[in-house]
C-alpha cells in the first residue's frame, strides 16, 4: 500500500534548491486552498503570479480537460488547433506579427535574447552581440537569463557566464546611455520589476529606452513573465505605458497554472528565427495552447481588467489601513494586482518574517526581496476573500509588531 506523502519526503527526495512552507496544500478553489490537515487559505500569492484565475476556474478546467480527451502532444514535425488559435489571439491582441511558444517564461527569455542576438547577427555581423540590463532584474534560471538578470547570485558558482552583458540602473537612462552603443544587439527590461521588488518603470524611462534602442538599431526587450496576461490592468503592461516593444515575453498567467511561455515579436525580427534555429519538444503542446487560449480570452475583456484596477484600489485601502494601525510600511506601489508593500525603516529586511505568521493566520503571501512583501492574487480574487485575507494579514503584521 503507497503511503500518503508527507513534507518530510521532500527533504528525504527532492533536491534541496527550495525550501517549502511545512503546509502540503492538496487542494483549491478560486482564491482558497486547503492542506493535508484540512486547514484552509486564502491565497493572496497567485502561484507567484501565475494562478490569474485562481484555483481550478472552471473556463479552463473546462478548456484543459476538453482538449485532454482529444489530444495532448505532437512534437513540433507537425502543428495543431490550438497552438494556431492561441499564435493568432495573442497577435490580433497585441502588436505582434509572429508567436514562438515554449513552457515556461525563462524558455522565453531564452528565445528572445538568442532571436536578438541572431536577428544583430544576420543583419550587422559578429560584433553586434552586446546585451543591456539591469541591476536587480529577474528573467529566469537558464543559464543565459541567470546571466542576463541582475541579481549576481544566481549566476555565482556555475562556472564562466557568457559574455557581451552589461547591467544599467532601473529607471535611470543616463546610465544606460552610457553601456549603449553601435555593437548593442538588445536592451532586456521588466517593464515593472517583479522580483527585484515591485518596482513600475517610470514612463520617460521606457520611453528613453525604445528612442535609445531605435539610435542604435538595437531591439527592445520587454519581459512581461509577471507583469502580463492581465496583471497590471491591462493585457501587457506595455500597452499602458504607450511603449511597444520589439519583442515581448509572456508566461506566469498566461498559462494561469499550466506551464506554457510565448515570445511575441514582430515579422521585421522574426525572420532571423529561420528554420531549425531554435525549438523546444513542447512549444507549441495541445494541452498547454488550449488552456493559455482559454485564460488569455476570459482575462482580455474590459470586466476582468477593470475589475484588475478596482481590486488594485481595494488592496491600497485595506495595506493603508493596516499601516494606519500598525506603521510597518514605507511605501505601497504596483500596478494592478501585483503590489509591493516596502517595509519602514524599523523594519528594515523583515517582509520574510510576515510569511509564516501569515500562513498561521490562514493566509499566503510572498515577498519580493528581504524588505517588500509582495501581493500577486487571482485577477478575479472576490471581494469577500480580499476583506478576509486582509483581516488576517493585519492579525500576522499585529504579531509582527508585538515581537511574537
Ligand atoms: C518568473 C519570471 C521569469 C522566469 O519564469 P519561469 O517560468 O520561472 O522560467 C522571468 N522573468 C520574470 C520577470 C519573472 O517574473
Amino acid at each position: 500500500m503507497s503511503q500518503t506523502p508527507t513534507r518530510a519526503d521532500f527533504d528525504h527526495y527532492m533536491v534541496p534548491n527550495y525550501a517549502p512552507q511545512q503546509a502540503v496544500p492538496v487542494r483549491g478553489e478560486g482564491s482558497r486552498l486547503w492542506d493535508q490537515e484540512g486547514r484552509e487559505y486564502i491565497d493572496f500569492a497567485g502561484g507567484i503570479a501565475v494562478n490569474g484565475l485562481g484555483h481550478c476556474h472552471p473556463v479552463l478546467v473546462e478548456a484543459l480537460t476538453a482538449q485532454a480527451n482529444r489530444l495532448w502532444h505532437l512534437s513540433n514535425v507537425y502543428t495543431n488547433e490550438p497552438a494556431l488559435a492561441l499564435a493568432r489571439s495573442l497577435v490580433e491582441r497585441t502588436f505582434a506579427d509572429k508567436v514562438y511558444l515554449c513552457s515556461s517564461g525563462g524558455e522565453a527569455n531564452e528565445a528572445a535574447l538568442k532571436l536578438a542576438r541572431r536577428w544583430a547577427h544576420d543583419h550587422h555581423g559578429e560584433h553586434k552581440h552586446r546585451i543591456v540590463s539591469f541591476s536587480q532584474s529577474f528573467h529566469g534560471r537558464t543559464f543565459f537569463t541567470v546571466s542576463v538578470g541582475g541579481q549576481p547570485k544566481y549566476a555565482q558558482g556555475f562556472g564562466p557566464v557568457p559574455g557581451g552583458i552589461v547591467h544599467g540602473e532601473y529607471n535611470d537612462l543616463d546610465s544606460v546611455r552610457n553601456l549603449i552603443d553601435d555593437d548593442t544587439c538588445a536592451v532586456m527590461v521588466e517593464p515593472m520589476q517583479g522580483e527585484g521588488g515591485i518596482i513600475p518603470a517610470v514612463p520617460e524611462f521606457l520611453q528613453g529606452l525604445r528612442d535609445l534602442c531605435d539610435a542604435f538599431d538595437a531591439l527592445l526587450i520587454f519581459d512581461e513573465v509577471q507583469t502580463g496576461a492581465g496583471r497590471t490592468g491591462s493585457l501587457y503592461a506595455y500597452q499602458q505605458y504607450g511603449v511597444t516593444p520589439d519583442i515581448l515575453t509572456s508566461a506566469k498567467s498566461l498559462g494561469g497554472g499550466f506551464p506554457v511561455g510565448a515570445m511575441l515579436t514582430t515579422d521585421r525580427v522574426a525572420k532571423a528565427f529561420a528554420i531549425g534555429t531554435h525549438g523546444s519538444t513542447y512549444g507549441g503542446n495541445p494541452l498547454a495552447s488550449a488552456v493559455a487560449l482559454a485564460a488569455v480570452e476570459f482575462i482580455d475583456t474590459p470586466e476582468v481588467l477593470e475589475g484588475v484596477k478596482h481590486r488594485h484600489d481595494l488592496f491600497r485601502e485595506h495595506l493603508e489601513a493596516i499601516n494606519r494601525q500598525h506603521g510597518v510600511f514605507r511605501e505601497i506601489r504596483g500596478m494592478g494586482l501585483l503590489i509591493g508593500a516596502e517595509m519602514a525603516p524599523a523594519y528594515e529586511g523583515r517582509a520574510r518574517d510576515i510569511l509564516p505568521l501569515a500562513l498561521e493566520e490562514g493566509l499566503m503571501a510572498l515577498i519580493a526581496g528581504p524588505n517588500v512583501l509582495r501581493m500577486a492574487p487571482s485577477l478575479v480574487i472576490p471581494e469577500a476573500d480580499i476583506a478576509e485575507g486582509m483581516a488576517r494579514l493585519e492579525r500576522a503584521v499585529a504579531r509582527l509588531v508585538a515581537g511574537q
